[in-house]
């Protein structure tokens, strides 16, 4: 078993906080293992929560047909998020709950050693590359930090709450795409 399965069989288990008491089923993360390009969430959603897979509700719909519009093909990258576990009624992960997962993510990031690493929405941006940043502001931008190179995005959920986010959603993407060409 790869380092990166045994994390996953450690998150399906983890009753490391809170969380653990609420979710149904822990997700821990897809994607190939030599993947070049990470994508970071937030937390599970109610069909996460379910299937045990990230990004497979509304919000994962928006971050595939994102992704394909950049010619990338979502089993191509990783994706996974700051907490493992669904918050209930989708609040926000807390400081206490963010710091119990996070040894799972560095394994991850250390197994899968990815080129890029895009962080979908703030809880993401502000644990991974800076907790004062604003995510309107940095979106699509490229961030060198703690020796990895970071390109934030704003969260594709937030084009389903909010139409006029929408147009900003798909200006990070395409300046994602343009960062890609560049690097080849
Ligand atoms: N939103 C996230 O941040 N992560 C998921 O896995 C699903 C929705
Ligand atoms: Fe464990 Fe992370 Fe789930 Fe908390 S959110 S129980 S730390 S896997």
């Amino acid at each position: 078993m790869s380092l990166l399965d045994r994390i996953a069989e450690q998150v399906r288990a983890c009753t490391r906080c809170r969380l653990s008491a609420t979710r149904t089923r822990a997700v821990p993360g897809v994607g190939p293992e030599d993947a070049r390009i990470m994508f970071i969430g937030e937390g599970s959603g109610h069909d996460e929560d379910l299937q045990g897979e990230p990004f497979v509700g509304p919000a994962g719909q928006m971050l595939t047909r994102l992704l394909e519009s950049i010619g990338l093909a979502r089993a191509d990258v990783y994706i996974s998020n700051i907490v493992k576990c669904r918050p209930p009624q989708n609040r926000d992960p807390r400081p206490d709950e963010v710091e119990a997962c996070r040894e799972y993510l560095d394994g991850q990031i250390a197994c899968i050693e990815p080129t890029l690493i895009c962080t979908l929405g703030t809880p993401a941006l502000r644990t991974l590359v800076d907790p004062k940043a604003s995510v309107t502001k940095v979106n699509g931008t490229i961030i060198e930090r703690h020796g990895l190179t970071f390109v934030p995005l704003i969260h594709p959920a937030a084009g389903l709450h909010n139409e006029s986010m929408q147009e900003p959603i798909g200006v990070g993407f395409r300046r994602l795409g343009q960062v890609l060409a560049q690097r080849g």
